[in-house]
């Protein structure tokens, strides 16, 4: 839309690291700036996810369907067999709305948006205090099987190691602390000239 620059805000984490809770935050804080970027997944919906709130929800066959169709601004097989994706349409509609999507995604696609749009994004990793910190968040929060626990602390070790690629990065010991860093740093992102 023209008069609005088209940016993009990204924010990654190891599941568990409070990305949620920060990025809520972020979006309460600047509503006319930023808008949450709903990705498409193929996994089942956890806990009060609400289709087409948090996800849009499909099944594998629609999820390629939309890749052959070119549909994907990113997308990546996160988990053995789950797909994730940002629907270049979700991107599109908040751009049109004078807005930045604020994407939630993993480390991989988050790199391939980066590479691919340096110039327009900006990006957050939070970090958790440490792996173990992290393992006793996943437990505590009691939606994830064991199996998805055990995947997602292995992803964890992963996507760690890639923390020092992104903008900025936030140790989430604190929760207002980690809060009142995000909002500094975007803020001062989505206040600058385009
Ligand atoms: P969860 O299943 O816990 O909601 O998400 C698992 C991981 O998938 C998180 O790291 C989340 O950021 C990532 N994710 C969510 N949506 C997307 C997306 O559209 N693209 C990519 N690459 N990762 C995503």
């Amino acid at each position: 839309m023209s008069g609005h620059p088209q940016r993009i805000v990204i924010i990654t984490a190891p599941s568990g690291a409070g990305k949620t809770t920060i990025t809520k935050h972020l979006l309460e804080r600047f509503p006319d700036k930023l808008a949450f970027s709903v990705s498409a997944a193929t996994r089942a919906p956890r806990g009060r996810e609400v289709d087409g709130q948090d996800y849009h929800f499909m099944s594998v066959d629609r999820f390629r369907e939309l890749i052959d169709a070119g549909a994907f601004l990113e997308w990546e097989m996160v988990y053995e067999g789950k797909y994730y994706g940002t629907l270049m349409s979700e991107v599109e509609r908040i751009w049109a709305s004078g807005r930045a999507p604020m994407l939630d995604i993993d480390v991989k696609g988050a790199i391939r948006v980066m590479e691919q749009h340096r110039d327009r994004c900006t990006s957050l990793f939070i970090r958790p205090p440490s792996l173990e910190e992290l393992e006793r968040r996943l437990r505590q929060r009691g939606t994830d099987p064991e199996a998805s626990i055990r995947a997602r602390l292995e992803k964890a070790g992963f996507e760690l190691s890639h923390a020092n690629r992104f903008d900025h990065v936030i140790v989430n010991d604190d929760l207002p602390t980690a809060l009142a860093e995000a909002e500094d740093f975007i803020g001062k992102f989505l206040s600058k000239a385009p």
